[in-house]
Parts: structure tokens; sequence; C-alpha cells
């Protein structure tokens, strides 16, 4: 039997509808919304895209998002100006600098960057501060990814607490989190990564399986014990038509997507795997629309906290 579709889409709208009325009350309490700034260095195609979705969805929200620019070819030491103006302002209550950074800003410019933001503004939650608060188990702004897979787990009816999670990925915006925040939720869990042993053999122990890898379709049925429940973070362009075909069959709508468009988003779970698993989520459609409503959510939070008398 096919598995069940987890539907991120109709979630991510569930949980925006539900952010509404605390952007209203907060509004016209503090008479003015709750100001997200985005930093966005360099025309990465992919970050232009991201960007223009987070600053349309949250505008949709009723919050105020402003996109600073920086020069691609920019030292980072603009970038991090930009942060600490952001900082500063009291029209800000959050900040997020859009990954990846041009490849001439240095090798430590990621960590540079997020050390430098205010880590009651980190809406990201990829300070070290909110990562060590996490780790404890203490409140403040989670990484939205994972906090939206738990999101998307709970609104589905899945149970987390006793089930044997394994996550394949150990980033510390993706992997990392989702395995400390299952950990929280009572699960039983691994990280596995590149150099994992059997990587098949442990991904099938678990009824709860992530992908977070960045490989498209590397997740098959044989990592899939029958029934799990499998969620794909993966987004990973594809423009190679031999390879697509591969993976989808010929009536496959997502074939006529590739057609029309040359080029084709795809998980790091094979499509296969749907005959296997007991839910899964697709891509798109899945994990991503629910990333931006936790991004959402974390700048109405930090905005509350901010501006509670
Ligand atoms: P990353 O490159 O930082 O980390 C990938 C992880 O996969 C690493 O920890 C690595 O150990 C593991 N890995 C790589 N090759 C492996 C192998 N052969 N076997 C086992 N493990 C292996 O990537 P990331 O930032 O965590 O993102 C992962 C994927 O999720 C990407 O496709 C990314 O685009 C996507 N992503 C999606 C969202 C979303 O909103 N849906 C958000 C963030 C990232």
């Amino acid at each position: 039997m096919p598995a069940r579709i987890l539907d991120g889409a109709a979630a991510g709208a569930a949980i925006r509808a539900e952010l509404k009325p605390r952007v209203d009350a907060l509004h016209a309490r503090v008479g003015r919304p709750p100001g997200l700034g985005i930093v966005l260095a360099g025309h990465d195609p992919g970050s232009e895209i991201y960007v223009r979705n987070k600053l349309r969805t949250a505008g949709d929200a009723g919050i105020r998002a402003e996109l600073i620019r920086v020069a691609a070819e920019a030292p980072v030491g603009e970038v991090l100006a930009t942060v600490a103006a952001l900082n500063a302002r009291d029209d800000i209550d959050g900040i997020l600098v859009q990954s990846p950074l041009p490849a001439g800003m240095g090798d430590d410019a990621e960590t540079r960057v997020i050390d430098a933001i205010d880590p009651a503004k980190d809406v990201d939650g990829f300070t070290p501060v909110n990562a060590g608060l996490l780790v404890q188990n203490r409140p403040g702004l989670v990484a939205c990814t994972p906090s939206g897979v738990i999101e998307l787990l709970d609104r589905s009816g899945i149970e987390i607490k006793g089930a044997r999670a394994v996550i394949i990925g150990r980033s510390d915006i993706v992997g990392k989190p989702m395995a400390l925040l299952l950990l929280h939720r009572h699960a039983t869990v691994t990280i596995c990564h590149s150099r994992t042993q059997d990587l098949p053999g442990v991904a099938r122990t678990a009824d709860i399986l992530v992908a977070a890898i960045g490989k498209p379709a590397f997740v098959t049925p044989d990592f899939v014990k029958p029934g799990a429940v499998v969620i794909d973070v993966g987004i990973n362009p594809v423009s190679d038509e031999a390879r697509v075909r591969a993976w989808f069959p010929p009536e496959s709508p997502r074939l006529a997507a590739f057609a029309r468009h040359g080029t084709l988003t795809v998980g790091d779970v094979h499509p296969a795997v749907a005959e296997v698993a007991g839910a899964i989520t697709p891509v798109p459609g899945g994990v991503g629309p629910l990333t931006i409503a936790m991004l959402l959510a974390n700048t109405v939070r930090a905005a509350e906290a901010r501006l509670r008398t």
C-alpha cells in the first residue's frame, strides 16, 4: 500500500494562520509589525528564490520583512557591519543572513557572521547561545527546518515518544538540532553520517527516518522498515534527464515537470520508498513550507519576547 503523504504545505499554512492573530495583537499593542531583517550577499540563484519566498510569506503574515543586499565582492566586514546595524535597530526583531555567503568572503565567514547576530534576534537558531540552549532543552530560538519537522509529526498524529528515530546527516542546521529535538521528545535517537557502517541496516531500525543528506534519491527502499515514517529534508536540483528517468515511472507527472523546466527538485529519498514507508513527506511540498512557517513563528516569538512589558 502506498505511504500516507504528509502534507507540509497544509501544515505550513495552518501555522501561518495561527500566527496572524498574534502578529495583529502585537502590532496593535506596540504600533508596529514584527520586523525581520534579511541579509543577502551576492546573487546565488537558489538564494534569490528562497529570499523572495521569505519576503512574500512574511508580508502575507503581517510581518515587515526588509531585504538588505551586500555586493558579492564585498569583504565579510560589510556583512558583519550590516548585522551590527540590525542588532542595534529597535524595529528589527529577527535577523537572518542567507546562506551561502560568497566564497570570496573566506572559509570562516559563515561562522563569523552567525557569531555576530544578537541571540535574541537569531530567528534561524544558529548562534552558539541558541544551539547551547537547545542542547540543554531550555527555551530559545530553534533552527527552523527541524522544528518544522516536529510540528509536522505532531500535526499528523505521529507518536514520537518511545519511537526509534534515525537521522541521516549531522549538519548544525538540520541533522544535529533534529536529533536533539527528537531526543527531548523521548525518541531513541541515532545519528548517521558519511562514515556510518552499514547505513541501510541502521536506517532500517527506524520508526522515524529523517534524511538530511543533500544527495538526490539516496535513501532507497532497502533503507526503510515497512511502515516507517520517512521525512525527506533534501532539496536537490537535478538537470540530468537520464537520472530523472531512472527515478520516476514513465507516467509520473514529475517527468512532465522536468520536460517543461529542464530541471527538477528532488529529495534525498528515492520515489520507490513510498511503496514501503507508512508515511512520507513529498518534495516539494513537504518539509520546505514548514521551514518558512517556523521562520515566521520564530520572528513572532522573538518580537513578543523583546516587546514584553
Ligand atoms: P550538509 O551538507 O551540511 O550536511 C549533509 C550531511 O549528510 C552531512 O552531515 C554528511 O555527513 C551527511 N552525508 C553526506 N554524504 C553522506 C553519505 N554518503 N552517507 C551518509 N551521510 C552522508 O547539508 P544540510 O545543510 O544539512 O542539508 C541537507 C539537505 O537538506 C540538502 O539537500 C539541503 O538543500 C536540504 N535542506 C532543506 C531544507 C528545507 O527547508 N527543506 C532546509 C535546509 C536544508
